[in-house]
């Protein structure tokens, strides 16, 4: 017998989306033990589910990507080539698509997801040059009759795991170059927005890469330290938070592999008196309120240096006042919800914090609209939304200053002095991004070189490095040293060999047990 509710039940289900892994060029069939549930952040409902690998699954994985390897390892430069050149245009003729799929299950709005995807596709773009980016040394003649030369070649079964907040771009900040450089890749992308990493696999395989080559196994800590420990994985690379690249870093490097690992940010934009305000303040809203604050190059400080402080809080103010708040799906939304309720509860707690602790809460995102009325958090059927929030006169002893906040607060901290400035922001224990907004030349050179952080922006607030650069943070923002993408990126996925060389000349021979030396 059916009940009216069995059978809504039902529908719901059917409706529901369902992510698995992907395996030697097709979906995973079997069945999981451990799922997750997907959410749409607008509305907090369930709109689908993850399975959650076992490390059996990720077994199968590794062993459908050590079975592909030598293959694509041999496969020649002109080959490869041709299937990134393929890849590429798949994802750019599907990027409306995948930017959908990000924008659904993260909760940015649509504008940022296709932003997102770009960013994600320079790297494709990069990796399309590999036959020149691969190029060794040659010297003739190191010795009489003797050539010495170069080669990088590919480390075999490479893993990369990747954090919620950007779905298509920072796997793309991976597998690109190292299936370029002749790799075969495992990725562990978030659980919480799952699907762009399927159809990300769906393209490899139309766009002609040999099954195996690429995989992804859906899941958790689980499936992460298999990863970690597995014999037959030789690399790899990491973006999340810092301690869990922290933790990534420990125990894949004590298992003899090598590992890029990138954690999280505070990142300081630093004003100076002279600057145009108004440049700065946009600069400030954009950086600080774009993707609701859940970028790793996201501003989280704003530091005033002299009497600027004032001015520019309220310049920000008259600019938060316009910003719309609203699903990712409408576009009219400027920013849309948090990836989680918990997670929306722990960046509003800061709010409470810092008034506790002394700062001054210029605006107060919870009483922010959000377009549409859509119910808030704490409401029955809600969704996960904080409005942009300004913390003014914090100092850095507050826990809002400390920790990584990963939402839409900007913290206001004002300093007497350009040594203050660059002080403040070099003692952080992170070292991601900063910039600085001046128009003085001298100032502005003296900053890119004094502060102790990985990527700086001048009168440019999210300096992310394009492709052909690298990407990494310093300090407790990246463990390892290879930043990632760029030459770094072939790099990391490459090991040197040198070899020399003699052809025999019929003139030449005789034993010699010294040690070689030129001649
Ligand atoms: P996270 O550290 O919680 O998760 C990142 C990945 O690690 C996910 O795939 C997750 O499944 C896995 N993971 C989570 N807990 C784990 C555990 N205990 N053991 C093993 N694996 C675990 O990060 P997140 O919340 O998904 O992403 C936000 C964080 O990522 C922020 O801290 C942000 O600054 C950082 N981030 C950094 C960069 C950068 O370039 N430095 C870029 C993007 C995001």
């Amino acid at each position: 017998m059916t009940h009216a509710g069995d059978a809504a039940e039902t529908v719901e289900k059917q409706t529901l989306k369902h992510a698995t892994h992907w395996i030697a060029g097709k979906p995973w069939d079997g069945t999981g033990e451990r799922h997750g549930d997907v959410y749409d952040p607008a509305t907090g409902q369930v709109t689908g589910s993850v399975d959650f690998a076992s490390p059996a699954e990720v077994d199968l994985a590794v062993a459908a990507a050590a079975r592909a390897f030598p293959a694509w390892g041999r496969t020649s430069l002109a080959k490869r080539a041709s299937v990134l050149f393929a890849f590429r245009e798949l994802v750019h003729t599907r990027q409306a698509e995948l930017a959908a799929l990000v924008s659904a299950e993260h909760g940015k709005v649509a504008s940022d997801a296709a932003g997102e995807v770009a960013r994600g596709l320079e790297v494709a773009d990069f990796a399309c040059g590999i036959p020149h980016l691969l190029k060794g040394g040659y010297s003739e003649n190191i010795s009489t009759g003797v050539d010495a030369y170069s080669i990088r070649q590919p480390l075999g079964v490479v893993a990369g795991i990747t954090p919620f907040n950007f779905p298509a771009m920072v796997p793309m900040w991976m597998f690109p170059i190292a299936i370029a450089c002749g790799n075969a890749f495992v990725l562990k992308p978030s659980e919480k927005d799952p699907s762009a990493s399927i159809l990300l696999a769906e393209l490899w395989g139309e766009a002609g890469l040999p099954d195996g080559v690429f995989n992804v196994v859906q899941g958790d800590k689980v499936a992460v330290d298999a990863l970690l420990t597995h014999p037959d994985v030789r690399a790899v690379s990491f973006v999340g938070s810092t301690p869990i690249a922290r933790y990534v870093f420990q125990t894949a490097t004590g298992a003899g592999k090598r590992v890029q690992a990138l954690g999280g940010a505070k990142n300081h934009m630093v004003v100076l008196p002279d600057a145009d305000l108004d440049l700065a303040a946009d600069a400030a809203v954009s950086a600080g309120f774009g993707s609701a604050g859940e970028r790793c190059m996201a501003i989280s400080v704003l530091v005033a240096v002299g009497s600027v402080g004032d001015e520019l809080v309220s310049k920000i103010a008259d600019r938060v006042a316009k910003l719309r708040v609203g699903p990712g799906s409408d576009e009219r939304s400027d920013m849309g919800p948090l990836i989680t309720g918990p997670h929306r509860d722990k960046v509003a707690s800061y709010l409470d914090s810092g008034v506790r602790d002394g700062a001054t809460l210029a605006i107060d995102g919870r009483v922010h609209p959000v377009i549409g009325g859509m119910k808030g958090a704490g409401e029955v059927g809600g969704g996960f939304w904080l409005g942009p929030s300004v913390l003014d006169h914090v100092t850095p002893s507050m826990s809002c200053y400390g920790d990584e906040i990963f939402g839409p607060v900007l913290s206001v901290v004002r300093v007497a002095t350009y040594q203050d400035a660059v002080d403040l922001v070099s003692e952080n224990p992170y070292g991601n991004g900063t910039a600085i907004f001046t128009n003085d030349g001298g100032a502005a050179r003296r900053y890119v070189s004094d502060v102790q952080v990985g990527m700086v922006g001048v009168n440019v607030p999210i300096p992310v490095p394009m492709a052909y650069y690298s990407f990494g943070g310093w300090k407790d923002s990246l463990f390892g040293d290879t930043h990632m993408h760029g030459t770094e990126g072939v790099h990391f996925y490459t090991r040197g060999k040198a070899v020399t060389s003699r052809w025999l000349d019929p003139s030449h021979g005789g034993v010699n047990l010294g040690f070689p030396v030129s001649r």
